[in-house]
């Protein structure tokens, strides 16, 4: 289904080069959460969208029209960001009905809006409040009942849950993803938290450094991460420099912690597809080993032996530090199992087409 494009989009201020080339489409009520770490260039993006800033080059389009030269008030796009003020020395209705009330729609009319909306986000009859006496959370719904009231034909959310406790956040990014899904709202959500982006969206866009590093369902993009930055941006970091040694016989992975057994599917699931693997031999490469597919396993042949640096109690998961050839490892293991001591010395095991990534 049609929605928006963004096509090539550049972006320069002075030298500094801000986007370089982003493109991807939002469909129609999908949810896109653009997820990055802070001056990756998210903001700079939707301002983009917005009409609040031209791009140097590239072009946005809705439906497959573009929407160069339509100003901000025209493309019928709404937005709501971290600093959301609302309007205090209004009520609720009236902060609502803001949007509302510059479309010159009757007034019944929009009583019957602003009714349906704060039903929409959990706050029937909130009408008359003072926006003053409301809680963070319920302040935050307003705010997004006031972004939804005009029918944006696309909402984009810029880490709106930023300033909100944690419990809180977590609590209202199901409400969100709810609210939005149920009004089949197409939005893009802005984070920096990848709980959130997987929490909430149908696709996530994560952007490095002005461009798009990777796009895809919040499962695809945890369990293929497509980089090394995306590994580490994801919090996989038991990264490792490999070569590929052996190709011709019984190939294998050389690493600081020791050989890992190569086999096809960890090359055909990898950027290493693209090669000619025949010229793969003696490559330096990459290796993940992720963190939540190793067991501890004392009694079979041990494939890595370490040291316990620490574990730490997590809730449902427990993080073990594993010292392996000087190299540290983290491992998460459910905390309802037996875990190791510090100071243990212990063996893990791994199936290495679950538990190894290979990148470039
Ligand atoms: P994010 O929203 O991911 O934190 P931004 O879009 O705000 O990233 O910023 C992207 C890059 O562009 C950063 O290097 C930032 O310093 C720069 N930048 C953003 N806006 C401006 C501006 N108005 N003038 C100069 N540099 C800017």
């Amino acid at each position: 289904m049609p929605g928006l494009s963004i096509i090539n989009i550049h972006k320069y201020f002075a030298k500094i080069r801000a986007l370089a080339g982003i493109s991807f489409n939002v469909q129609t009520s999908e949810i896109v959460a653009v997820l990055g770490p802070s001056g990756c260039g998210k903001s700079t993006l939707l301002n983009i969208i917005a009409g609040l800033e031209l791009p140097d080059q590239g072009d946005i389009e809705w439906d497959g029209k573009s929407l160069a030269g339509v100003p901000t008030h025209q493309r019928g796009f709404g937005l709501m960001f971290q600093d959301f003020a609302l309007f205090p020395h209004k009520d609720v209705f009236e902060n609502v009905a803001f949007g509302l009330r510059m479309t010159n729609l009757p007034l019944e009319d929009i009583r019957v809006r602003v009714k349906e909306v704060l039903e929409l986000v959990g706050l029937p009859g909130f009408e008359a409040r003072d926006v003053n006496t409301l809680s963070g959370g319920e302040a935050q719904r307003v705010a997004l009942a006031r972004s939804l009231s005009p029918h944006p034909r696309l909402l984009m959310l810029d880490e709106p849950l930023g300033s909100l406790d944690r419990s809180l956040r977590e609590r209202l990014v199901f409400d969100l993803r709810d609210i939005l899904n149920h009004s089949q709202q197409t939005a893009i959500y802005v984070t920096h938290d990848q709980e959130e982006a997987f929490a909430l969206a149908d696709r996530v866009v994560l952007m490095n450094a002005g461009h798009v590093e990777q796009i895809g369902s919040p499962q695809d993009i945890y369990h293929r991460p497509a980089s090394v930055f995306a590994a580490r941006f994801l919090g996989l970091n038991n990264l490792l420099a490999g070569k590929i040694c052996n190709l011709h016989g019984e190939p294998f992975i050389s690493t600081s912690i020791g050989e890992i057994p190569l086999t096809l599917d960890m090359i055909e699931h990898s950027a290493l597809a693209k090669q000619d693997i025949s010229k793969l031999d003696g490559k330096d490469i990459m290796v993940l080993l992720r963190p939540d597919a190793v067991q501890i396993n004392q009694n079979s042949n041990c494939q890595v032996k370490g040291r316990v640096l620490e574990t730490t109690f997590r809730g449902s998961t427990c993080q073990v530090a594993i010292q392996v050839n000087h190299v540290p490892l983290r491992f998460d293991f459910p905390s309802s199992e037996e875990l190791p001591h510090k100071g243990e010395i212990i063996c893990i095991t791994f199936t290495p087409s679950r538990a190894i990534q290979l990148f470039l």
